[in-house]
């Protein structure tokens, strides 16, 4: 590869995994499976090694998970929340053991390895004051996470009180997960509601405990693992295990099948028993783990920017099994996309019953000639909806039918099209019944426009009865109508009448959010929300404005303005408006001192962390970059700051400090 050929790709890998880890992390919604992603995460960090002139502190690769999300209180972390590095074959791993066994002999120890499931769930800190719970949030970037200390109080199996009150401080770090079955019981009662359902039990799990009512978390019934002691005042251990058995007996719920052993083969064993077992496990999990046992030769290795060097992460390769393809049906998306799911012979994987799989659009079903009547190995990578990998063309008995779309839409009736540029089959018709009751359903959400009251049933029947025919037409709604549908009564009537009233000023960005316009989630949301600051500056914005804005990249900008493009989109905004829906952004603002300024945060500030400053910043009127051009005003510098700073002298860019910028905001 040449180094302009490296430059490029590089680029294009560091905006993908940006924008995979945001619908992961931040909104609990992957568009990838974690094998793919993790493909293009391990490619990047191998470029990135091979051409070490392109390193970027700034690379994805060099951070953990994601933001803190800002519904929620943050919580700065007392010790880093890292990540793990994977191994994908024991050939990596057993270089691992080599390389710690090396160093650990270098200084006349025997390292020794504790081996446990790595569950997948979501990392959660747990503080305890004086043996009481006090404060539990999740990792967000490793260092600023969320507080969702009402919700982990939901967890039953989180002790409230430990029973020990002589100890002032302990902090542990465990995995939020949800049990498969329960996973399956939420999915089967989303799908009878007609609601988007959870790719799987991590994201499940995750969206469950980042909520901001925690009865709706209480409902979920989350579960929970605990695996290290991150900090302790008033007790001290040397092992790990020690930590973990005490753990135990202080009523936490720790991980299970762990061992501790300095063997290389019992440690391959484990793994192998650990992986016999995974099918049949209540809970999903997607490797094992192997680090140090002694908490003195973990800081004798000591850490990387985000993993430590003492321990590594085996990643199981996905499960692939074998069944029949029964029939192909067609579901018609809330953009009017048609994807063909198949219906398979339903078959366990990974702990899961699957009878449905997708098959993505006719290209992905004519390129591996898949017929109804297939025999087919079927995928699920840990997460998303499982995939068709293949056909098992040794078992096709010449009865086999080819596959083809629909001509109409299976919802309304209306011809389908096909876009020349995309491998998508769409309904085009504004008013077929399939995308409005979703687009209805999203629109209304909680965290959306948030008009309480309107579950599927209610919606159907406004939909059937023909009297809501786009979102815009719940403007229009008089008490009356709804008074008259089923199940509905004078107060319910009311009640739904102030909802409506009330999500007018629910903001611009519940609105952006709300619309459904593809790959754009909350946060985006409030990220286009805060840039544009206007939905007509929105709708006026061209690809290299879209782009300019933090978070978005090509794909969103896209993604944008085809939807803003479709004449329904205008018509929709402007009955919105007439029905006086706020259509500008209302900042919450401390002041507006920094107002026209334009900030760039390099290095470690005294007091603040650099994403308190942001924030501080930004509620002050101004706005951050992440680099240094003529455009930026100043560059907040603290100690170890690095190349933005020699770039903002050689730009003649004044530099202040963490003081100057509260000095500015008095
Ligand atoms: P990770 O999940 O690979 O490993 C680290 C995590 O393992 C820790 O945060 C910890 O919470 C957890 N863990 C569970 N059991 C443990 C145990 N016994 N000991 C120690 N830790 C344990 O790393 P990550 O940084 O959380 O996420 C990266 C992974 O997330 C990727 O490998 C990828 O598969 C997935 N991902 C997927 C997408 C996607 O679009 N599908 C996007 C981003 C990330």
């Amino acid at each position: 590869m040449t180094e302009t050929e490296a430059k490029e790709r590089i680029g294009s890998l560091r905006e993908k995994i940006r924008y995979y880890s945001k619908k992961y992390y931040e909104e609990d919604a992957p568009e990838l499976s974690d094998a793919e992603y993790d493909r293009l995460f391990y490619e990047l960090i191998a470029l990135e090694k091979e051409f070490p002139q392109f390193d970027d502190p700034a690379s994805p690769s060099k951070h953990v998970g994601g933001k803190a999300l800002d519904k929620f209180e943050k919580v700065t972390h007392a010790v880093q929340m890292g990540s793990l590095t994977d191994v994908f074959s024991f050939e990596e791993l057993e270089a691992f053991l080599a390389r710690t066994a090396e160093e650990m002999a270098s200084v006349g120890r025997t390292a020794e390895y504790s081996v446990e499931c790595k569950i997948d769930g979501l990392s959660v800190s747990l503080e305890y004051e004086n043996g009481k719970f006090v404060r539990g949030s999740t990792r967000g970037d490793g260092f600023v996470g969320e507080n969702v200390t009402q919700n982990l109080r939901t967890i039953t199996s989180i002790p409230m009180d430990i029973g020990h009150p002589e100890i002032p401080r302990l902090e542990v770090r465990g995995e939020v997960y949800m049990p498969r079955d329960r996973f399956e019981a939420l999915n089967r009662e989303r799908e009878e509601n007609e609601e988007s359902l959870f790719a799987n039990p991590r994201n499940a799990a995750a969206g469950s405990l980042r909520q901001l009512d925690p009865m709706i978390t209480a409902a979920r019934r989350l579960d929970i693992f605990i695996f290290n002691v991150q900090a302790s005042e008033g007790i001290q251990f040397t092992e790990h295990v020690q930590s973990l058995d005490w753990l135990e007996e202080a009523g936490f719920s720790v991980i299970p099948y762990r061992m501790v052993t300095s063997d290389k083969d019992a440690i391959l064993d484990k793994i192998r028993e650990i992986g016999s077992m995974r099918e049949n496990l209540p809970f999903d999990i997607d490797g094992v783990v192997i680090k140090l046992n002694s908490l003195a030769d973990r800081s004798f290795l000591g850490e990387t920017a985000s993993t430590p060097k003492w321990a590594v992460a085996y990643k199981f390769p996905p499960e692939v099994k074998e069944t029949k393809l029964l029939d192909i049906v067609v579901q018609v998306g809330r953009t009017g996309v048609l994807t063909p799911n198949a219906v398979l012979s339903p078959v366990r994987l990974a702990g899961t019953s699957v009878s449905r799989a997708t098959l993505h659009n006719i290209d992905f079903i004519r390129e591996r000639d898949i017929r109804i009547g297939d025999m087919v190995y079927v995928q699920k990578a840990g997460d998303i909806i499982p995939g068709v990998l293949r056909v098992n063309k040794d078992k096709r008995t010449g009865g086999e039918v080819e596959y083809e779309m629909p001509r109409c839409c299976p919802s309304c009736g209306e011809p389908v099209f096909r876009d020349a540029a995309e491998a998508a089959t769409r309904c085009t018709n504004a008013a077929c019944p399939a995308q409005l009751l979703r687009a209805l359903a999203h629109f209304v959400s909680r965290d959306a426009m948030n008009i309480d009251g309107l579950g599927t049933a209610v919606l159907k029947q406004l939909r059937d009865e023909g009297l809501v025919k786009s979102p815009a037409d719940l403007y229009d709604l008089r008490a009356e109508q709804i008074e008259a549908l089923d199940r509905m009564g004078k107060k319910s009537a009311e009640n739904f009448i102030n909802a409506v009233e009330n999500s007018k000023t629910a903001g611009l960005d519940r609105l952006i959010y709300a619309l459904g316009i593809p790959g754009i989630g909350q946060k985006a949301g409030q990220t286009l929300a805060k840039a544009f600051g206007d939905i007509e500056a929105l709708f006026r914005a061209d690809q290299a404005a879209l782009v300019a804005v933090d978070d978005i990249g090509e794909i969103t900008a896209d993604s944008i303005i085809s939807f803003f493009s479709h004449p329904q989109t205008r018509l929709l905004i402007d009955r919105l408006r007439a029905a006086g829906v706020l259509m500008q952004y209302e900042t919450h603002s401390a002041g507006t001192e920094l107002a026209g300024l334009t900030f760039v945060l390099t290095g470690t500030l005294p007091t603040m962390k650099r994403e308190e400053a942001s924030a501080l910043i930004e509620a002050h009127g101004g706005k951050t970059s992440s680099s240094v051009s003529k455009k930026t005003s100043y560059v907040l510098a603290g100690t170890e700051a690095g190349s933005k700073l020699t770039k903002a002298q050689s730009l003649g860019i004044p530099v202040i400090g963490e003081e100057e910028l509260l000095n500015m905001i008095k």
